[in-house]
């Protein structure tokens, strides 16, 4: 059976003055698996997330994107959303003075130039909700919610804007045990319903719990594609992580 890959990062680098961010890796991502990306600080992660994101437009860096089988240059963070991809970075992006309700539709209705219908809004940000969380009200207001839940209502915003692929940047690095569970009970809910996802973590025992592929970065460069669960061992991720040269990768 032809391999089914919904993203194919090929050759791409990015430099920064004094600094070559990303040195020519491909990183390819099957259709509905969970990818977790890995690497110490400062090992490209991010970069390559938000060249992947629009947020370093196309010609701002070297190589090609293939996603969805189609070749794309992203211009910018709708461009990417357009197309089916949403990043939830480091940095929430929450409006802390509104509600849940208010933050899940916020960009959409601004792009459409309409009135917003609420009931309607209300209706579908309800039933996102619910699957993700019953318990959460979500006219409550953002800045008086929790991090694990605000990082529920950034998922719920992710899948009203009809996700492919979800990227999680460190998502847990904040949460305590209980919500970062809840993440990935919820990243592994988001996977059965088709819904592709790429998490960044430096915490290896969750990577080890939810990857189907894992993917070293060291020093900008694509050291490890591990797709086999016999080589998912710390030991063996930190290997690949902190240097010891591998030759053979594939
Ligand atoms: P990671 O997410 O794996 O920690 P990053 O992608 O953030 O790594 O960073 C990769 C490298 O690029 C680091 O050396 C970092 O200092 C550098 N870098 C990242 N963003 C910028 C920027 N906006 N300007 C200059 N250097 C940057
Ligand atoms: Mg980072």
């Amino acid at each position: 059976m032809a391999e089914d890959f919904i993203l194919e990062m090929k050759g791409i680098t990015k430099e920064f003055p004094g600094v070559r961010a990303l040195d020519n890796v491909d990183f390819k991502v099957r259709r509905g698996e969970i990818h977790c990306l890995v690497g110490e600080n400062g090992s490209g992660k991010s970069t390559l997330m938000k060249i992947l994101s629009g947020f370093y437009p196309h010609g701002e860096y070297e190589g090609t994107i293939i996603f969805d089988g189609q070749e794309r240059h992203f211009r910018n963070i709708h461009d990417s959303e357009n197309a089916g991809i949403v990043t939830i970075f480091q940095e929430l992006a929450l409006i802390p003075e509104l509600t849940v309700y208010e933050n899940i539709f916020l960009g959409h209705e601004i792009k459409k130039g309409r009135f917003i219908d609420w009931n309607e809004t209300i209706a579908k940000s309800k039933e996102i909700l619910h699957t993700l969380r019953p318990d959460l009200d979500p006219s409550r207001k953002v800045k008086d919610l929790g991090v694990g839940l605000q990082q529920i209502v950034e998922v719920a915003k992710a899948l009203s804007k009809n996700v492919k692929l979800l990227i999680l940047d460190e998502p847990t690095s904040a949460l305590n045990e209980d919500d970062s569970e809840n993440l990935l009970r919820i990243i592994k809910e988001l996977k059965k319903r088709g819904i592709t996802s790429i998490l960044i973590s430096h915490k290896l025992k969750e990577v080890i719990e939810v990857a189907d592929t894992i993917t070293v970065l060291r020093d900008g460069k694509m050291v490890a594609r591990l797709e086999d669960r016999s080589q998912f061992t710390e030991s063996n991720i930190v290997r690949y992580m902190v240097g010891r040269e591998i030759e053979d990768i594939y």
